[in-house]
């Protein structure tokens, strides 16, 4: 039988990292990664596309990926793009939005040291992307630590511990016991076409709300161009209104066109803003409910939805629908 080929785009992080005076850099390509990792089953071919550390990965960047992967979708089975652990959810979260209908499995993976180094993570990650690619239907994904999760429900969790990513409030799709490879959920395939699209707006702000945050700074937001705000509010998604008025500026800012997105800082779990008086306040105000989205998943939903020209209503219609497995919707 034919090898599936695979492609693999290399873009920095601690995976291609070597110790430099000014710390650890990105300095391996990906061709040296191969070669360390040694033989695979696979028919890989390597492009180096962009070496940083993904502190350094914006936007910019982000259009960098989208386009080499729709460039080379229809020319192999699966593609693993190495990164940077830092910011791989947020990127893995955009190209759930930029490229939606992928029609081969896309794997972000990295490590928590390099591969140069003895006993590294990495060796096992980039197998386990690579089996990912070769394995799994079509969707953006996060392999790490033997977990494979959706790209747009990862979150890196450990600064560096092993196990640095977890599925948020799904299930890993697949997993590695002493069964082998294991895939345990599977989304119901689409036949539409993939399309890239990357037109996104930037001119957005995620916060986590504090006991005593000043309203006014939120006002503020908007005399500075600001297109759109996530909260990270109190549990199921409470905002202060006594002395400082969190819900009564939420109001104010829709009102001038600004949505406001409320998320939960509570990790795990879905925000819902009709349980309490504190989130109902917000609710009447317009906030709109990112249900149990990670932080990463609502702010780049935002970005991609404000891009597209949506106001505040096509905003909130566009939180209300699972594009491609973000958010349960009750
Ligand atoms: N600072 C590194 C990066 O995000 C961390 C890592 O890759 O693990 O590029």
């Amino acid at each position: 039988m034919a090898q599936k080929k695979i492609l693999l785009l290399s873009t920095g992080g601690t995976i291609a990292s070597v110790v430099s005076d000014q710390g650890l850099v990105p300095g391996e390509s990906g061709e040296q990664l191969i070669q360390t990792l040694g033989s695979v089953p696979y028919d890989v071919t390597v492009k180096d596309i962009l070496q940083l550390d993904s502190s350094n990965i914006q936007p910019e960047e982000w259009k960098i990926i989208a386009e080499a992967i729709y460039r080379n979708r229809n020319d192999y089975d699966g593609i693993v793009v190495s990164h940077g652990t830092d910011t791989m959810a947020y990127t893995a979260s955009m190209m759930t939005f930029m490229l939606q209908h992928i029609n081969i499995p896309v794997v972000f993976t990295g490590s928590q040291v390099p591969m140069n180094v003895i006993l590294s993570d990495a060796p096992d990650n980039l197998q386990l992307a690579f089996a990912a690619a070769a394995s799994l239907q079509p969707n953006i994904y996060l392999a790490f630590n033997r977990k494979i999760m959706r790209g747009c429900r990862s979150v890196k969790v450990r600064t560096t511990a092993f196990d640095a990513f977890e599925s948020v409030n799904v299930p890993p799709v697949a997993e590695v016991t002493s069964d082998g490879f294991t895939i345990k959920t599977k989304r119901p395939r689409t036949d539409e076409q993939c399309v890239l699209n990357t037109k996104i707006d930037t001119n957005v702000f995620l916060f986590k709300l504090f006991p005593g945050f000043d309203p006014r700074l939120l006002r503020a937001l908007a005399k500075h161009d600001c297109h759109g705000i996530v909260i990270e509010a109190y549990g199921l998604g409470g905002m202060t209104y006594i002395r400082r008025n969190i819900a009564a500026a939420v109001g104010e800012l829709i009102k001038q066109g600004i949505p406001v997105v409320a998320t939960s800082q509570c990790l795990y779990e879905r925000s819902d803003l009709t349980k309490y008086e504190v989130g109902r306040q917000a609710l009447v105000e317009g906030a709109i409910s990112a249900h149990d989205m990670t932080s990463e998943s609502a702010i780049t939903k935002l970005m991609w939805g404000l891009g597209q020209g949506m106001n505040v209503q096509a905003i909130a219609n566009f939180f209300a629908t699972d594009v491609a497995g973000e958010v349960t919707l009750d």
